[in-house]
């Protein structure tokens, strides 16, 4: 496509989910970036102003709001053109300059090999603490660099894949964003296991083609049930799953794709969250649920705030089927994640508070970052950070019905140290859904966890560093116990002063 069409083709998409916008300051954007950018062409050989546009696609799929656009398209313009921040904010407002300058920070790494990669895994958790719209536009921007890899050198495009698959994916999937950190691992999985793509490619599609009959049918018996049930404004469509999510399921199973129920899902989505239940309920008056496999992500939403009704059921001719059921709404969140909160929506402005609930854990990275000022405390602690954001995700509830998110595999003593540092020094033993426990066991989502604490205790034991997850928890007990020493050694040697 030519830049001026793919330009029409922004309008069009943002005219799409919001008829009102500033049409102005996107066309302003446009032609700021189209002269800024003149002459300057891709590695493809294409004009340059082509990358600019896509990423501003992405995000208008988004539905994002016009200031984020128009720094999609101006994102490249501080860092590689004569025009400069100040010239940005004084044409667009500081709102966007701020935005442009905080993607050109993420975007400069100066060093190599694992420096490079703590480099950008520091700036993304930066960028992410201090304004998480900047990550967003980044991941439009790698999502477009990474689908126009061909032309540069294959060292540099498997670098930019590892990235894309050991950086980027992994916060896509904290932030929520499915579909973004899906089509990131898809783009990147090619230039990173290149036979491993190729494999999972052959039979997903030949898996895929065998099925597709047999979904059609099921799709058809899924609608009309729906209608007979005067259930109004659904949709029924089958929903293929990103390869390199398939390709890691595929090794649990042992390369069995006939075991992969979720190959290809089934999705219903209906106007109401009282639809939602009423479609299950067909579901189920239609085809038997198999045992344990009925999950109520609207009750308990995932920490990254997914919700839906999740069922695999006995389908037609005995095949098993999964079915994913939602409103709209939660479509659009469990697509894009965070960037939804501030997506246009034409019923209601998306409200403020929500976004404050979920993005708790990156203010709690701005501490953690902080805190570790130098470069020898950061990559010691780099494990714990990457656990704390990267592993997958729980909730537990306290005995009062607050939810807490934690990692996978956290203990009662993580739990304890997220509550209060002095419920976590004090922590003695837990009851798990009224059972007592000892401090080592792990939590699943869903466990109702009650500290049992002694105001006697003297402190953390050493030895709990062994099993917590978090760095939260780690770095209080590592604190206790330095404080100790240096007590007592200013209780041994009692001229020690300071
Ligand atoms: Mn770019």
């Amino acid at each position: 496509m030519k830049p001026d069409q793919m330009y029409e083709r922004l309008v069009e998409m943002i005219r799409g989910y919001n008829p009102q916008a500033d049409f102005d300051k996107v066309q302003r954007a446009y032609v700021f970036a189209k002269i800024a950018h003149e002459g300057q062409k891709r590695a493809t050989g294409e004009p340059y102003i082509i990358h600019p546009l896509a990423t501003a696609m992405t995000l208008a799929e988004m539905r994002l709001p016009t200031t984020i656009i128009a720094a999609g398209l101006l994102h490249d313009v501080p860092e590689d053109t004569a025009r400069t921040v100040e010239d940005v904010e004084k044409e667009f407002g500081p709102d966007v300059a701020k935005l442009c300058e905080g993607i050109t920070k993420v975007g400069k790494i100066k060093y190599r090999g694992i420096d490079r990669y703590i480099e950008n895994l520091r700036k993304m958790f930066l960028a992410m603490a201090e304004d998480v719209r900047v990550v967003i536009i980044k991941f439009a921007d790698r999502l477009h660099n990474l689908e126009t890899l061909e032309g540069i050198p294959p060292k540099k495009q498997y670098r930019v894949a590892l990235e894309s698959l050991e950086i980027y994916a992994p916060i896509a999937n904290r932030l929520g964003m499915g579909e973004i950190r899906g089509r990131l691992e898809d783009a990147a999985f090619k230039y990173v296991y290149p036979k491993e793509y190729e494999w999972t490619k052959k039979n997903v599609e030949t898996s895929t083609r065998q099925r597709h009959g047999y979904l059609d049918k099921v799709m058809g018996l899924t609608r009309k049930a729906l209608l007979d049930a005067d259930l109004k404004d659904y949709d029924v469509h089958g929903r293929a799953k990103h390869l390199y999510s398939t390709y890691r399921k595929l090794l649990k199973n042992n390369r069995n794709i006939a075991r992969i129920y979720d190959l290809m899902a089934l999705r219903i989505i209906v106007p109401s969250v009282g639809d939602c239940y009423a479609a299950l309920g067909i579901v189920h008056g239609h085809w038997t649920p198999l045992k344990g496999r009925i999950k109520d992500y609207m009750a308990q939403p995932k920490p990254n705030g997914y919700r839906s009704l999740h069922t695999t059921v006995f389908c037609e001719d005995g095949e098993i089927v999964e079915f994913q059921i939602r409103t709209h709404e939660m479509h659009q969140a469990a697509e894009y994640g965070i960037a939804a909160h501030w997506a246009y929506s034409e019923t209601k402005r998306n409200k403020v508070k929500d976004i404050s609930t979920n993005i708790d854990w990156v203010s709690q990275l701005a501490d953690i970052q902080q805190e570790l000022s130098d470069k020898k405390a950061y990559l010691d602690s780099l494990e714990e950070l990457k656990i704390d954001v990267f592993r997958d995700r729980i909730f537990v509830f306290t005995p009062k019905g607050d939810v807490i998110d934690l990692p996978e595999d956290s203990t009662p003593v993580d739990l304890a140290y997220k509550v209060h540092t002095d419920i976590g020094n004090t922590c003695t033993s837990a009851k798990v859904n009224d059972d007592v426990v000892s401090l080592d066991q792990p939590l699943k989502s869903g466990d109702i966890v009650e500290i049992i604490t002694d105001k006697n205790r003297k402190g953390p034991n050493p030895d709990w560093l062994k099993y917590v997850k978090t760095h939260g928890a780690k770095s209080k007990i590592r604190q206790y116990a330095r404080a100790g020493i240096a007590a007592w050694i200013k209780g041994v040697i009692p001229g020690l002063k300071k």
